[in-house]
């Protein structure tokens, strides 16, 4: 550029990229010119490499984008080295020099592109942001669909609820479940785009099951950590799509796991007040898998626990699994909150928790996760029958 235009264009480009690296970094990044043609990004509170690697790919179509530099149309490539801090790294200067190693790697690879330090992360984070990148189209084209699970009352075996579980319709792979692409899109932040999908179509759903006089009491959503943190927006996004699909705000429940919880609590945020004043409830996903923390049950307004499949595995075969079973349903009543068990997979399991006083339960013995279509079934019947025997004849028995 400076030898074809001068340096008086080198310098005006110069700054055109400062502009564009600067609008693509988070507010708490570090934009730094090294000199000549080359710049540091200092990104702090990196919990995760696929957040430098998703930021590095921004950055490298950002910088893409054709330049317009007093009339001539300037294109220029980009190379992108990523180094990593660790306990073990020696200190700065050791740092930079990684990050320099990469660049050399990235300016190898033909240029147009970034590399970490290390070759296994390296791998792993480019794989992820694939994903990520091919969720988003995904989202857009419609190919993510929600399925349903019921939530029994043990008593009766009428459905109270429904979880709305997501699944992806993958064009050459076939159903994918969330295991696979949650994690993925959590760290790439495509969890916003998606979680926003999630809810939106929940409502709609819930709006068809209304119309029709079959809706569950409850319907309930998973809330990713994520999103939680993006506060505002999502009081926005829930309150937002309650309204245009007519939902009643008591109708939908909000999943959200201990971790995110706690992590809230840390922060004094207010999200979770707020969105109870939405009137949504909320329940605690997973209960007892993460920092189970007696006081933000009785700190924060939430509606219900459910109690992790891992928990509810064990409760035939571990007799002390099953007493922290026991104590934790009681504790949750004597809190006035209400308990689901998750993950059910057998009668004894069943007779187990009913002994125990808990109300309600998911799992595969009543029913695995089924499409729409499925569920409007179930919900027009309005009771699932395990398969194994009638509930009734438990509810007896247990009584
Ligand atoms: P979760 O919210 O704890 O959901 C329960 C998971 O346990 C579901 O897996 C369900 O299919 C499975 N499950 C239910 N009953 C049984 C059973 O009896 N036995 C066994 N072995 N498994 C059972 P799924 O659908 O694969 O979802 C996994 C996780 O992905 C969910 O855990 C949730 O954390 C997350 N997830 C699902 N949908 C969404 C979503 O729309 N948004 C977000 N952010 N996360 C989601
Ligand atoms: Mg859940
Ligand atoms: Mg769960």
């Amino acid at each position: 550029m400076n030898d074809t235009l001068g340096h008086a264009m080198g310098d005006l480009l110069l700054k055109e990229v400062v502009g564009r690296l600067t609008h693509a970094v988070r507010p708490e990044d570090l934009v730094a010119r090294f000199g000549g043609d080359e710049f540091a990004i200092l990104l702090a509170e990196v919990a995760d490499p696929t957040t430098a690697g998703t930021l590095a790919a921004r950055l490298g179509k950002a910088l893409a984008v054709p330049f317009s530099i007093k009339g001539h149309k300037v294109r220029i490539t980009s190379s992108i080295g990523i180094a990593l801090y660790s306990p073990d790294v020696a200190g700065p200067e050791a740092m930079m020099m990684q990050a320099d190693l990469a660049l050399y790697g990235a300016k190898d690879e033909g240029r147009n592109c970034y590399r970490f330090h290390s070759q296994d992360l390296d791998l792993q984070v480019h794989e992820r942001v694939r994903v990520a990148d091919e969720l988003r189209v995904a989202i857009e084209q419609g190919e993510l669909e929600l399925y349903y699970q019921p939530q029994v009352e043990l008593s009766t075996g009428r459905i109270v609820g429904l979880e709305a579980l997501v699944r992806w319709n993958h064009k050459t792979r076939g159903l994918l479940t969330p295991g696979y692409f949650i994690p993925i899109a959590e760290r790439t932040g495509v969890v916003l785009p998606l979680g926003h999908w999630v809810l939106e179509d929940a409502c709609r759903q819930l709006k068809l099951w209304h119309a029709e006089g079959i809706a569950p009491q409850t319907l309930s959503v998973n809330v990713s950590g994520v999103q939680f943190k993006g506060a505002s927006e999502l009081e926005r996004e829930v309150e937002a799509s309650l309204t245009r699909w007519g939902i009643d705000p008591s109708n939908l429940e909000l999943e959200l796991t201990e971790s995110v919880l706690m992590e809230a609590t840390q922060r004094h945020s207010n999200t979770l007040q707020n969105l109870r004043q939405l009137g949504t409830r909320i329940a605690i996903d997973d209960f007892g898998t993460g920092y189970s923390s007696l006081k933000y049950l009785t700190t924060y307004p939430v509606n219900r626990l459910k109690l992790a499949q891992e928990f509810v595995y064990r409760v035939t075969v571990d007799y002390r699994n099953a007493a922290v079973v026991r104590a934790a349903i009681r504790l949750a009543h004597e809190l006035g909150l209400d308990v689901i068990a998750e993950g059910v997979e057998t009668e004894a399991q069943v007779r187990f928790l009913m002994a125990a006083g808990c109300e309600q339960a998911q799992g595969y013995y009543f029913s695995r996760p089924v499409t729409a279509l499925k569920a409007s079934e179930l919900l027009r019947v309005g009771r699932v029958e395990p398969a194994t025997g009638p509930l009734r004849r438990l509810a007896s028995s247990a009584a």
